[in-house]
């Protein structure tokens, strides 16, 4: 029996409490779990048993989650993590090596950028830097030191889709995973491994969690990339010392990415969800689907209704069909584009800052996908430490400010911003 979307962002993962019949999923808040015997601890340690040991590798809420995940997204695993930058770190850790690189977007979440332009590098990796609409220049840069291509399936600010099977043709074709950010998206909107996708990462601090109160990771694992086939993956494919020769792509099928992600990336990183935390992002997936088809009905209302505002010169939202690439959301995110969009003010950066501090209903946060509307200024925030090149190819230029559309009356938002787009002039 398969079940609808509706029916697993509740259900998926979930099953009564064997102890007490909590309908619920409990929050074991425990740090350790006993073993049954000496034999059953070392079947443990030696990865010959699936069990819990100590939950800076697995506790029982965080796994109902990497269920719950896996499932929407269509993948056969997935491994919860700290937050979506902690996501990113624990795709790429098994792939890459000094003097390794990956290829990714230009259009990228401003944390993102930095991450992979200066933070990995102390790590020997390196990142090039593509427009993911010139696929020959995608090609152009995978060298044979390219162990991944990364980009978002929906780019967070710019209003952009990416062409996931154009770019999965050429991770193909080449014999590398492609590693989609989905956060912008959800599942409810795009599924990534449905159009190629080896791996797809989330910030589940924003829409998956839904209400702003804390931040998490995941990846999820597609289990269709053959780690062994290019001598590309060794950490996948080669024996392990740590766990006495024992080869994870060989050991564990499908799952290798996975049970690598657990037994080295969170055991030696330690990066790990904390319970709690799985718990507020578990309740928030439960009403996923309603939540995103609201955030997409308000965000197109209030798209159109800005772009024939006097004050704006322009709109980016992919869900507008004066976007160069609506045409992709029938393809790629057919229930629509999100919550997310730019817009260009006549005024310029002074304009933005007094709209920003005019605004009333919507908080001016460095967050996005909260239930509540929200706004940023990102050249003056998220994306200050980019060059203007740099901001201006993420879709955040100093004219521009980002909107996250939230699920209150969408009447209510248009007057808010009716009446600071009032005050600021033309
Ligand atoms: C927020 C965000 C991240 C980073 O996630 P954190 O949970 O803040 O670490 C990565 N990618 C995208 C698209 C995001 O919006």
């Amino acid at each position: 029996m398969t079940y609808g979307f509706d029916t697993l962002q509740i259900h998926a993962g979930a099953r009564p409490d064997p102890a007490t019949g909590a309908r619920q999923t409990p929050i074991y808040q425990t740090t350790a779990y006993v073993f049954r015997d000496a034999d059953h601890a070392a079947a443990l340690f030696n990865l010959q048993e699936v069990g819990y040991i100590y939950s800076r590798l697995t506790n029982p809420t965080v796994s109902v989650l990497q269920e719950r995940v896996a499932t929407l997204e269509g993948g056969a695993g997935a491994v919860c993590c700290s937050s979506g930058h902690a996501a990113q770190i624990l795709a790429l850790f098994p792939l890459m090596g000094p003097g390794c690189n990956v290829v990714v977007s230009t259009r990228l979440y401003g944390g993102s950028i930095t991450q992979f332009s200066q933070t990995i590098r102390r790590f020997g990796w390196s990142a090039k830097f593509v427009d993911f609409d010139d696929l020959a220049a995608i090609e152009a840069a995978i060298d044979p030191g390219t162990r991944a291509i990364f980009c978002e399936s929906i780019a967070n600010p710019g209003g952009y889709i990416t062409d996931l099977d154009a770019v999965a043709a050429i991770s193909d074709k080449a014999g590398l995973p492609l590693i989609v950010d989905n956060t912008s998206a959800t599942p409810y909107l795009c599924r990534p491994i449905e159009h190629g996708a080896t791996l797809v990462v989330h910030s589940m601090t924003k829409y998956l969690t839904g209400n702003g109160t804390v931040t998490g990771g995941v990846v999820v694992d597609s289990g269709r990339f053959d780690w062994s086939a290019s001598g590309k993956f060794p950490s996948l494919s080669e024996p392990e010392s740590a766990y006495h020769g024992l080869k994870f792509h060989e050991t564990f099928g499908p799952l290798a990415f996975t049970f690598h992600g657990i037994a080295i990336g969170l055991r030696d990183l330690g990066m790990t969800l904390n319970p709690q935390a799985a718990h507020y992002t578990l309740m928030g997936i439960e009403t996923l689907s309603l939540r995103m088809a609201r955030h997409v009905e308000n965000a197109v209302r209030i798209a159109t209704w800005l772009e024939s505002h006097p004050a704006v010169e322009a709109v980016t939202y992919a869900g507008l069909p004066s976007s160069p690439w609506h045409d992709r959301m029938a393809r790629i995110c057919p229930k629509g584009a999100g919550g997310l969009f730019t817009v260009t003010l006549k005024g310029g950066y002074d304009a933005c800052i007094r709209l920003v501090d005019r605004l009333e209903l919507f908080s001016h946060v460095a967050n996005l996908g909260d239930t509540r509307s929200l706004v940023i200024h990102s050249a003056s925030t998220t994306h200050r430490q980019l060059t203007p090149e740099q901001q201006t190819a993420a879709g955040a230029a100093p004219n521009v400010v980002r909107f996250s559309i939230g699920i209150e009356d969408a009447d209510d938002i248009i007057a808010d911003l009716e009446q600071a787009l009032a005050q600021i002039g033309i």
